[in-house]
Protein backbone atom coordinates (compact mmCIF):
# COMPACT_ATOMS: atom_id res chain seq x y z
CA UNK A 1 0.00 0.00 0.00
CA UNK A 2 1.46 3.57 -0.92
CA UNK A 3 2.19 5.49 2.14
CA UNK A 4 0.28 9.07 1.76
CA UNK A 5 3.09 11.61 2.15
CA UNK A 6 2.35 14.84 4.19
CA UNK A 7 2.59 18.60 2.46
CA UNK A 8 5.73 20.55 3.33
CA UNK A 9 3.89 23.55 2.64
CA UNK A 10 0.73 25.21 3.55
CA UNK A 11 -1.01 28.05 0.68
CA UNK A 12 -1.85 30.89 2.99
CA UNK A 13 -4.57 33.06 1.61
CA UNK A 14 -5.12 36.05 3.99
CA UNK A 15 -8.95 37.93 2.65
CA UNK A 16 -10.15 41.05 3.85
CA UNK A 17 -13.05 42.61 2.28
CA UNK A 18 -10.98 45.03 0.30
CA UNK A 19 -8.35 43.06 -0.47
CA UNK A 20 -6.04 40.22 -0.53
CA UNK A 21 -3.80 40.81 1.91
CA UNK A 22 -1.57 37.97 1.35
CA UNK A 23 -1.24 35.01 -0.59
CA UNK A 24 2.00 32.95 0.08
CA UNK A 25 3.48 29.21 0.58
CA UNK A 26 4.50 28.93 3.89
CA UNK A 27 5.93 26.57 6.16
CA UNK A 28 4.55 27.20 9.53
CA UNK A 29 1.22 29.67 10.57
CA UNK A 30 0.53 31.12 14.02
CA UNK A 31 -3.57 32.41 13.56
CA UNK A 32 -5.05 34.31 16.86
CA UNK A 33 -8.02 31.67 17.72
CA UNK A 34 -10.98 32.09 20.27
CA UNK A 35 -9.62 29.95 22.39
CA UNK A 36 -6.13 31.22 21.68
CA UNK A 37 -2.90 30.83 19.68
CA UNK A 38 -3.04 28.00 17.18
CA UNK A 39 0.20 26.94 15.41
CA UNK A 40 -0.30 25.53 12.02
CA UNK A 41 2.25 23.27 10.62
CA UNK A 42 1.75 21.50 7.69
CA UNK A 43 -0.41 18.37 7.38
CA UNK A 44 -2.09 19.82 10.13
CA UNK A 45 -5.76 18.08 10.43
CA UNK A 46 -8.96 20.32 9.11
CA UNK A 47 -10.36 22.60 11.00
CA UNK A 48 -12.39 25.70 11.15
CA UNK A 49 -11.63 28.42 13.99
CA UNK A 50 -13.26 31.87 14.75
CA UNK A 51 -10.62 34.72 15.13
CA UNK A 52 -10.01 37.47 17.61
CA UNK A 53 -8.22 40.21 16.90
CA UNK A 54 -4.53 39.67 17.47
CA UNK A 55 -1.11 38.44 15.98
CA UNK A 56 -0.99 36.15 12.51
CA UNK A 57 2.73 35.20 12.07
CA UNK A 58 3.94 32.80 9.15
CA UNK A 59 7.42 31.69 8.24
CA UNK A 60 8.22 32.20 4.23
CA UNK A 61 11.40 31.13 2.47
CA UNK A 62 12.53 31.20 6.03
CA UNK A 63 11.74 34.84 7.13
CA UNK A 64 9.14 35.50 9.75
CA UNK A 65 6.39 37.76 8.70
CA UNK A 66 3.72 39.07 11.52
CA UNK A 67 0.24 40.65 10.31
CA UNK A 68 -2.47 41.95 12.73
CA UNK A 69 -5.95 40.70 12.04
CA UNK A 70 -9.18 41.65 13.24
CA UNK A 71 -11.96 39.22 13.40
CA UNK A 72 -12.61 37.00 11.35
CA UNK A 73 -12.29 32.81 10.85
CA UNK A 74 -9.70 30.64 9.27
CA UNK A 75 -10.51 27.35 7.91
CA UNK A 76 -7.58 24.89 8.13
CA UNK A 77 -6.73 22.19 5.74
CA UNK A 78 -3.64 19.93 5.73
CA UNK A 79 -1.85 22.09 2.57
CA UNK A 80 -4.07 25.20 2.90
CA UNK A 81 -5.07 28.20 5.55
CA UNK A 82 -7.81 30.29 4.30
CA UNK A 83 -8.03 33.40 6.73
CA UNK A 84 -11.22 36.05 6.14
CA UNK A 85 -11.24 38.95 8.46
CA UNK A 86 -12.43 42.26 8.74
CA UNK A 87 -8.99 43.93 8.56
CA UNK A 88 -5.37 42.85 8.53
CA UNK A 89 -2.21 44.75 8.08
CA UNK A 90 1.72 43.48 7.78
CA UNK A 91 3.04 44.86 10.92
CA UNK A 92 5.33 47.31 9.39
CA UNK A 93 2.32 49.15 8.10
CA UNK A 94 0.62 49.34 11.29
CA UNK A 95 0.60 53.31 12.47
CA UNK A 96 1.43 53.35 15.78
CA UNK A 97 0.30 57.00 16.26
CA UNK A 98 -3.23 55.95 14.81
CA UNK A 99 -3.86 52.99 16.90
CA UNK A 100 -3.08 54.93 20.28
CA UNK A 101 -5.45 57.60 19.86
CA UNK A 102 -7.79 55.15 18.53
CA UNK A 103 -7.01 53.32 22.38
CA UNK A 104 -7.40 56.58 24.03
CA UNK A 105 -10.90 57.50 22.26
CA UNK A 106 -11.90 53.85 23.12
CA UNK A 107 -10.81 54.27 27.03
CA UNK A 108 -12.49 57.80 26.82
CA UNK A 109 -15.84 56.35 25.91
CA UNK A 110 -15.43 53.18 27.97
CA UNK A 111 -15.27 55.99 31.08
CA UNK A 112 -18.47 57.06 29.89
CA UNK A 113 -20.34 53.99 31.03
CA UNK A 114 -23.62 55.55 32.49
CA UNK A 115 -23.80 57.59 29.14
CA UNK A 116 -26.61 56.38 27.14
CA UNK A 117 -25.54 57.72 23.73
CA UNK A 118 -22.28 55.37 24.04
CA UNK A 119 -22.48 52.32 22.70
CA UNK A 120 -19.89 50.25 25.31
CA UNK A 121 -20.11 47.20 22.96
CA UNK A 122 -18.82 49.20 19.88
CA UNK A 123 -16.16 51.21 22.22
CA UNK A 124 -15.08 47.67 23.76
CA UNK A 125 -14.30 46.14 20.12
CA UNK A 126 -12.57 49.43 19.08
CA UNK A 127 -10.15 49.10 22.00
CA UNK A 128 -9.25 45.26 21.26
CA UNK A 129 -8.72 46.69 17.52
CA UNK A 130 -5.84 49.59 18.93
CA UNK A 131 -4.71 47.11 21.63
CA UNK A 132 -4.18 44.20 18.84
CA UNK A 133 -1.97 47.00 16.48
CA UNK A 134 -0.21 48.22 19.36
CA UNK A 135 0.80 44.61 20.74
CA UNK A 136 1.76 43.57 17.31
CA UNK A 137 3.47 46.67 16.19
CA UNK A 138 5.80 45.77 19.33
CA UNK A 139 6.65 42.80 17.67
CA UNK A 140 8.60 44.14 14.66
CA UNK A 141 12.10 42.92 15.63
CA UNK A 142 14.61 46.59 15.82
P1 LIG B 1 -9.56 54.07 13.51
O1 LIG B 1 -10.54 54.58 14.53
O2 LIG B 1 -8.19 54.65 13.67
O3 LIG B 1 -10.09 54.13 12.09
P2 LIG B 1 -10.41 51.34 13.63
O4 LIG B 1 -10.00 50.23 14.55
O5 LIG B 1 -11.82 51.81 13.75
O6 LIG B 1 -9.36 52.51 13.83
P3 LIG B 1 -10.74 49.63 11.38
O7 LIG B 1 -12.20 49.83 11.12
O8 LIG B 1 -10.34 48.37 12.10
O9 LIG B 1 -10.14 50.92 12.13
O10 LIG B 1 -9.93 49.69 10.00
C1 LIG B 1 -10.29 50.56 8.93
C2 LIG B 1 -9.17 50.53 7.89
O11 LIG B 1 -8.04 51.25 8.38
C3 LIG B 1 -8.66 49.13 7.57
O12 LIG B 1 -8.30 49.08 6.21
C4 LIG B 1 -7.44 48.96 8.46
O13 LIG B 1 -6.51 48.06 7.87
C5 LIG B 1 -6.90 50.39 8.52
N1 LIG B 1 -6.30 50.73 9.82
C6 LIG B 1 -6.96 51.02 10.99
N2 LIG B 1 -6.11 51.37 11.96
C7 LIG B 1 -4.87 51.27 11.43
C8 LIG B 1 -3.54 51.47 11.94
N3 LIG B 1 -3.33 51.87 13.19
N4 LIG B 1 -2.51 51.28 11.09
C9 LIG B 1 -2.70 50.91 9.82
N5 LIG B 1 -3.91 50.69 9.27
C10 LIG B 1 -4.99 50.86 10.06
Amino acid sequence: MAEATLPTEIRLDIVTPDRLAAHEAVTGVTLPGKNGYLGILPGHAPLLTELVPGALEYTASGAQHTMVVNWGFAEVLPDRVIVLAQTAERAEDIDVERAEKAKERAEERLKRFTDPEVDMERAQEALRRAIARLETAKRIPE
